[in-house]
């Protein structure tokens, strides 16, 4: 089973979509677009759960 996280959960109108094997994976490519397209340099304990919250199975 992989994992899908719609950054649109967290940050409302991005259509980005995170896509990965693990969730560990997971993080990653989203803490580097949150980087990139959000200029969020810092992944709070709060963000980090939001996240998580938005994690699915596919
Ligand atoms: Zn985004």
């Amino acid at each position: 089973m992989a994992k899908q996280m719609s950054c649109a959960d967290v940050v409302p109108g991005c259509d980005y979509t995170a896509w990965a094997e693990t969730e560990e994976e997971l993080m990653e490519l989203v803490v580097e677009h949150a980087k990139m397209a959000h200029g969020i340099q810092e992944i709070t304990p709060e963000l980090q759960e939001q996240v998580q919250a938005a994690i699915r199975d596919v």
